[in-house]
């Protein structure tokens, strides 16, 4: 579906994911003390009203990743672990949890966000202007809007379009990371918009790279196989099933995928459910279920350190 949209359309993608956001955290669903600043920045004119199903879907998936990043982050010995821990962010958008995570004191070793270069210079520019977030970054930031870049001791924010095999290459050496410290790899809604030759690269490059590592995957999913293998081609959209193969088939030791209704239901907790399901007038189940149906989270683990065997839906 997504090979085929313009570049445009593709960066547009994230004004939806900006525009849902700021609809949960007005709504008080979560709390993001930056991701208002984006609003202007937005390209096109997403609608910031929402349905209470979405906004639950936005939590699950907001949620989920908190959680297993967390779970990341506190992996191996000693409380401070953290602090050689590296995260990096493949169609990073204008997401913040770089500054959530500061915030909340849980600041990685290194934090990379990296995006087409239209995206890029934006996120540069917003981070540039609101002092709230430019402070974060500490006094050696140095920020550059004609560039699309972001440097600073923990985050950086490159350009980089994810399909160029070399430029991943040498940004991960520009940003300093280290390839043999554990890394934390998220692509939330964005392999979704390359062709499959292209996935497979990807997620074959990071495998190669990370030997120490989790890779995070949110998408959009086929519900279930009963369509059989035709069905499924011809919608371009795979069931979770194939998620997790995809980690297993290009070099990833270990993996698992689960729908999104799955997670909602047996891993977010039943207080945070609870508390969610009280903020909106929310009656449409029905609904509701077959659309978590239709999201998933997958991930794959490398575990050369012996790390992660906590790790996971648990
Ligand atoms: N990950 C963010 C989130 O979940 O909030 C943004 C998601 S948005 C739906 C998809 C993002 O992927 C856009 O910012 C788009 O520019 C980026 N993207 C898509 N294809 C890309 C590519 N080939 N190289 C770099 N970024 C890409």
């Amino acid at each position: 579906v997504a090979a085929r949209s313009s570049p445009a359309a593709v960066q547009a993608t994230n004004d939806d994911a900006v525009a849902s956001k700021l609809s949960c955290v007005n709504k008080g669903y979560m709390k993001d003390d930056y991701v208002h600043f984006f609003k202007l920045k937005m390209i096109g004119n997403s609608n910031l009203f929402s349905f209470p199903n979405d906004s639950e879907g936005y939590y699950a998936r907001w949620s989920v990743l908190r959680k297993l990043m967390r779970q990341f982050l506190n992996s191996g010995n000693g409380s401070n672990d953290q602090k050689r821990k590296q995260i990096l962010s493949l169609g990073a958008g204008f997401d913040t949890t770089f500054f959530q995570l500061q915030g909340e004191g849980i600041t990685p070793y290194l934090y990379v966000e990296l995006d087409f270069k239209e995206v890029t210079s934006k996120k540069a520019a917003i981070i540039n202007h609101y002092s709230e977030m430019k402070e974060k970054l500490g006094p050696e930031a140095s920020i550059s809007i004609e560039k699309g870049e972001v440097t600073s001791e923990h985050y950086k924010l490159f350009s980089a379009d994810i399909r160029d095999i070399p430029k991943l290459d040498s940004v991960i050496h520009m940003a300093e990371m280290n390839p043999s410290l554990p890394t934390f790899i998220i692509a939330e809604c964005v392999l979704i918009y390359l062709d499959p030759t292209s996935i497979s690269a990807i997620v074959s490059w990071a495998s190669d790279k990370f030997s120490t590592a989790i890779s995070f995957l949110y998408e959009q999913i086929h519900p279930d196989d009963a369509f059989g293998e035709q069905m499924i081609i011809i919608l371009e959209v795979p069931s979770f099933i194939h998620k997790e193969k995809l980690f297993l088939d290009h070099g990833w030791k270990r993996a698992a995928a689960w729908d999104m209704l799955k997670i909602y239901n047996d891993f977010i907790n039943s207080e945070e459910r609870h508390r969610i399901e009280r903020l909106e007038l929310f009656d449409e189940f029905e609904e509701w279920h077959m659309m978590q149906e239709h999201y998933c989270v997958a991930y794959g683990i490398n575990d050369a350190e012996g790390l992660f065997d906590d790790f996971g839906f648990k």
